[in-house]
């Protein structure tokens, strides 16, 4: 019989990201390693299943998972990314969904040991944009051709309150430039109450996102040494308190190179247990940051640094256990990692990103100010490029916001992604988007491939009707300057 008290179903950290369930997950995975039976029946689960006119996926337990991570065997690796690929395809399709990240503020009251914004950091440049500032950025990210942003500040009550950041997600909304517009803003600000998460609704965000760093409570405690970011419980209940606030779409990740990654794993896929057993819901996204060099930070400092092949492996993992989660991979990574994890299910990229406060306008594509940087950025490569490059590796860039502006968030998000009917929104709109994107900003031979992948893209739509609506909408794109449709 177990001692400890793990509960998917309760309010509190301790019980939903259990230690001991961890530990024993873990003993259990490393024992079952070279089950081969156990794997293969894992991986038949894993796999998606046609129903009506979509595909189902079962997902698989922490438990499940964390034996998949465990195996070492080559040729089950290889259907563990074969399987990642089918779901992906099979629930997104071949689009990947483009974003930017907008720092407004680096002020931070927290002591993260492996972040340049830690409070005791005293010669790093500590800037926070006004709100002219904020309108000149997200111009130049307009013309970039972004739409959809994930916004990020350090925590501090004074220099960085909740209503400074409602301010600036008004100013994001507002700023209309020649046919640019960004039409969603997602979230990522530190943990805070019930009443913020609400006003944070009220202000049209779409997901909010908050990364554990680490499940491991002790190692949290000791990379959070001060500030209100050392409190455990307040961090990894954040989640709950945003979706009491009304929030539905929600964003979790790790970052890997803290602790041990297989403990980090099975923690991330509880918490996605967590929030499906209390809200019904799963995570909207998860995202798989690495910890990387930046301003006083030196990743080799960190024991727990991970291959790419281990990486490539934990996304798969991650694909397969939450099948109809947005999985998304940063410009942390190299052009060579962000192509590997986008054959393991990742379904979002950012791209031209800046990661530092006011690193957009006034610079040129291959011009980045470093001096309030959070992060060394690995893919350098402009939005133009990493567009191009997509699309000559058979994907579909889309800037696609429609979800969340058409209302499907949260289980109604999920129910049509469930039932596969997600496909039929999401295909066509990724063809106008892009389209959008075609005209306004890109280089004429990005031009010329997309719309090479738009004419060979259209005739796979399989419902002639979608298909000559989608068609019309692109001539009125094209012909007659008309933007933002959508299904
Ligand atoms: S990770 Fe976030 S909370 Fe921690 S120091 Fe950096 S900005 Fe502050
Ligand atoms: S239709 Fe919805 S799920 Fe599909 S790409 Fe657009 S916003 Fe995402």
């Amino acid at each position: 019989m177990t001692a400890y008290k793990f509960d998917p179903h309760s309010l509190k950290a301790e019980e939903f990201i259990n230690d001991e369930e961890i530990r024993e997950t873990l003993a259990y995975a490393e024992a079952h390693k070279n089950d081969f039976p156990l794997i293969d029946s894992i991986l038949e689960k894993a796999r998606p299943v046609k129903k009506g006119k979509g595909c189902v996926c079962a997902g698989l337990t922490h438990r499940e998972a964390s034996v998949l991570l465990a195996c070492e065997d080559k040729e089950r690796i290889a259907r563990m990314f074969d399987i990642a690929e089918e779901i992906k395809l099979a629930f997104y399709g071949n689009r990947i969904v483009i974003f930017a990240p907008l720092y407004l503020s680096n002020y931070c009251v927290n002591g993260c040991v492996y972040c340049p914004y830690h409070l005791k950091n005293k010669h790093i440049a500590r800037k926070k944009l006004t709100q002219d500032e904020v309108r000149d950025e997200v111009i130049a990210l307009q013309d970039m051709g972004h739409k959809r942003l994930a916004i990020e500040a350090g925590e501090d009550p004074v220099n960085n309150p909740i209503e400074y950041i409602l301010d600036c997600i008004n100013t994001i909304y507002s700023v209309k430039h020649k046919n640019g517009a960004i039409r969603r803003v997602n979230v990522n600000i530190a943990a805070t109450t019930v009443e913020n998460y609400r006003r944070l609704k009220e202000a049209g965000i779409g997901t909010y996102i908050l990364f554990q760093e680490t499940y491991h409570k002790e190692s949290y405690e000791q990379l959070h040494p001060t500030g209100p970011k050392h409190n455990y419980a307040y961090h990894t209940e954040a989640m709950d308190r945003a979706m009491e606030g009304g929030i539905d779409d929600v964003g979790l990740g790790v970052l890997f190179g803290l602790e041990l990654y297989k403990y980090e794993f099975a923690g991330l896929i509880m918490h996605a247990e967590h929030l499906e057993a209390v809200h019904g819901v799963g995570p909207h996204t998860i995202s798989v940051p690495r910890i990387k060099h930046a301003d006083d930070i030196d990743p080799s400092a960190f024991d727990n640094s991970i291959s790419d092949e281990i990486f490539e492996k934990i996304t798969a993992c991650i694909r397969l256990a939450v099948p109809y989660t947005g999985m998304i991979v940063s410009t942390r990574e190299t052009e060579e990692v962000r192509s590997k994890l986008l054959r393991c299910g990742v379904s979002q990229v950012s791209g031209g990103s800046r990661t530092s406060v006011g690193g957009y306008a006034g610079y040129s594509p291959d011009e980045r100010p470093h001096d309030t940087e959070q992060f060394d950025v690995s893919d350098q490569r402009s939005l133009d490029e990493v567009v191009r490059w997509l699309m000559e590796n058979g994907h579909i860039p889309s800037f696609c916001t429609a979800c969340y502006r058409e209302g499907r968030t949260g289980d109604r998000f999920m129910s049509l992604c469930k039932s596969g009917q997600i496909l039929n929104c999401c295909h066509p709109n990724a063809l106008m988007t892009l389209c959008e994107y075609l005209e306004d900003y890109a280089s004429p031979e990005t031009k010329r491939i997309g719309l090479e992948v738009i004419d060979r893209e259209l005739a796979r739509i399989p419902n002639e009707k979608v298909r000559e609506i989608a068609r019309e909408h692109i001539e009125a794109i094209r012909n007659d300057n008309a933007r933002d449709f959508r299904f």
